[in-house]
């Protein structure tokens, strides 16, 4: 037999404690709460896990592999139909399809190559879903976003595509003081006319709340680690 389920208790106690979280970011920043999309990222965790979050009324979720989205949600989503899934990874141009089918947003558009082929699955698929640019803020070499230098020229492309775009999304460097990364992104959205960002996470999402967060991708803080 597989372990036995969370109790709906312990995995409702994580949620509120971070919607309360959210609500007391949104008031520092006064902001209003309804204003940030949680988007519960449950990568590696398996449907007995994420069952108790739907049952306590989430219904916005983060995967970031097509395959384990695919093996997961089909059958959690015919007992909700009313999720959405967002695919909050890096994308691979051969999996264009699959996510274009399966994903109600993408966080993870940035370079042609992807466009090019999210432009043809969603003409295919008869189907539009709605795209964050993921910039490499911190100009890391081994990083997925778009380098800042070429943003202009793939936003072109997307609207010329008519890829729907939900704004900027990023995640800064790894163990330093997220802040200033969050305010360049907020900064860059708003030149580009976007009201969409996408940062913020665990260990971060209350600074990224009040720098102007729109959508915050929580896993740790409502999963508990990841193995
Ligand atoms: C895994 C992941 C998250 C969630 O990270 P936590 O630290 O567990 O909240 C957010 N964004 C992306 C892109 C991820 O891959």
């Amino acid at each position: 037999m597989d372990q036995p389920a969370t109790p709906p208790a312990a995995a409702y106690a994580p949620l509120a404690a971070v919607r309360e979280r959210i609500a007391h970011a949104a008031r520092i920043a006064r902001r209003a709460p309804e204003e940030i999309t949680l988007v519960a990222v449950s990568k590696t965790h398996s449907a007995e896990r994420i069952d108790p979050l739907l049952a306590a009324g989430q219904r916005v979720f983060g995967e970031n592999r097509v395959q384990e989205a695919q093996a997961k949600w089909p059958a959690l989503r015919e007992a909700y139909p009313d999720v959405a899934l967002h695919l909050v990874g890096q994308l691979q141009s051969n999996k264009a399809e699959e996510a274009v089918a399966l994903f109600d947003c993408i966080h993870s558009l940035d370079r042609p190559s992807l466009l090019t082929a999210l432009a043809r699955a969603m003409d295919k698929a008869g189907r539009r879903v709605s795209c964050f640019v993921q910039v490499n803020i911190g100009a890391e070499d081994q990083k997925g976003g778009c380098a800042l230098a070429d943003l202009p020229a793939l936003l072109a492309r997307a609207r010329a595509a008519d890829i729907p775009l939900a704004g900027l999304m990023c995640v800064p460097p790894a163990g330093i003081e997220p802040a200033p990364f969050f305010a360049q992104l907020d900064k860059l959205a708003a030149d580009h006319g976007f009201a969409g960002r996408s940062m913020g996470m665990s260990d971060d999402f209350e600074t990224a709340i009040m720098l102007g967060a729109t959508h915050i991708r929580v896993g740790s803080a409502l999963f508990g680690a990841r193995a």
